[in-house]
């Protein structure tokens, strides 16, 4: 039973409502509170307060995370936030601000399983699942402590989305709920190490929701060195699921490539990328690789980042190289990870 209100769709919560003897407005009321950033029954102040006690009395909450530590980046105005939920587990969720708008950065997993050998993420493994109402209540409380607006969600933090697909799922209708929040789906972007099943599935139930892929390799054999989900799904066969997802949604997919040194960055490694993603609707994005403590991985020096962008964009690859934020304070993709351990 889900006692975590931000949990719940509008119709969930006038269930709950009705059975607890009340009228159904009083849902609505409530939904538009939580919405609001309410994060306590206090400021519910229309709410009758007998409702709000046989609330409480019944165990329900308001799922938001307490902030245990906040830092924000000298370099760019960055925030990370480390959240704790009321069973002890922690997540950190990332606010950047672009010329376009504000965006979040928010975790779908305490940990995660997928063990790409250069994230720190993993390295703990995976302590559980988030549900939806918990990756909204990253959103919500991130907006009240920065008192911005928040115009963009990646779900690009610890956590990979599809192996949680129906919390992910429920999130993104949450989220985009006219009566709630109500951001558009397409000012979302999930990523995934390419899940290959869920990637069908996703281009079923959201279309309009932007798909990152990270493929970090031009071929099966080095992309197996450093992903093991790359032994699970063969290269060519997420190629074709994705080839597929364009087809279906033309919609754009990114690529996501950080560029570790040595490894995957040569003029020959982008020669064969290219070839790989010619003639489709696709966008490479490079990452200059965040170094990540207890990893021996370093990142490609300047001069290969731009040959390896020449290079794709010799071959007419449509290609962005990601810029860094927040990485004085470990905010910067593939540094967020599950235990703040002091040795970190
Ligand atoms: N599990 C999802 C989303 C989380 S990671 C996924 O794999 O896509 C978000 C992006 O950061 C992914 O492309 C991931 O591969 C990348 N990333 C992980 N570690 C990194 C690092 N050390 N430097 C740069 N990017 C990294």
């Amino acid at each position: 039973m889900r006692k975590n209100l931000l949990d719940h769709t509008e119709e969930e919560l006038i269930d709950i409502v009705t059975g607890l003897g009340e009228k159904k407005f009083r849902a609505r009321q409530i939904y538009g509170w939580l919405a609001k950033g309410a994060a306590s029954f206090d400021e519910m102040s229309n709410v009758p307060l007998s409702l709000r006690k046989a609330l409480a009395e019944d165990g329900y909450y308001i799922g938001q995370p307490e902030v245990v530590t906040e830092q924000i980046s000298k370099t760019d105005g960055t925030r990370k936030c480390l959240y704790e939920f009321r069973d002890g587990a922690r997540v950190e969720s990332v606010f950047m601000k672009y010329s376009y708008g504000n965006s979040i950065c928010i975790s779908s997993q305490v940990g995660c399983l997928m063990g790409c050998t250069f994230c720190a993420s993993t390295m703990d493994g995976k302590l559980r699942d988030l549900t939806g109402g918990e990756m909204l209540g990253e959103v919500l409380r991130m907006r009240s402590l920065t008192g911005e607006d928040i115009n963009h969600v990646v779900i690009m933090g610890m956590g990979e989305p599809f192996d949680n697909y129906e919390e992910v799922s429920r999130f993104l209708r949450l989220i985009s709920d006219p009566d709630g929040m109500g951001l558009s789906l397409r000012n979302i972007t999930v990523s995934t190490c390419g899940i290959i099943p869920m990637i069908r599935k996703f281009a079923e139930d959201f279309p309009q929701v932007n798909l990152a892929v990270s493929l970090h390799a031009p071929n099966g054999e080095m992309r197996k060195k450093t992903m093991p989900v790359a032994r699970k799904y063969g290269y060519e066969d997420l190629l074709n699921a994705c080839r597929e997802y364009t087809e279906k949604t033309h919609r754009r997919i990114t690529f996501e490539y950080a560029l570790i040194s040595g490894v995957n960055d040569s003029a020959e490694d982008a020669s064969e990328l290219a070839d790989r993603l010619k003639g489709w609707l696709t966008h490479v994005n490079l990452i200059p690789l965040n170094e990540v403590r207890g990893r021996e991985y370093r990142k490609s020096d300047g001069s290969s980042v731009a040959a390896f962008r020449k290079v794709l964009e010799s071959k007419g690859i449509a290609v962005t190289v990601r810029r860094t934020l927040g990485s004085d304070i470990d905010a910067a993709c593939g540094q967020l990870r599950a235990l703040n351990r002091s040795d970190k």
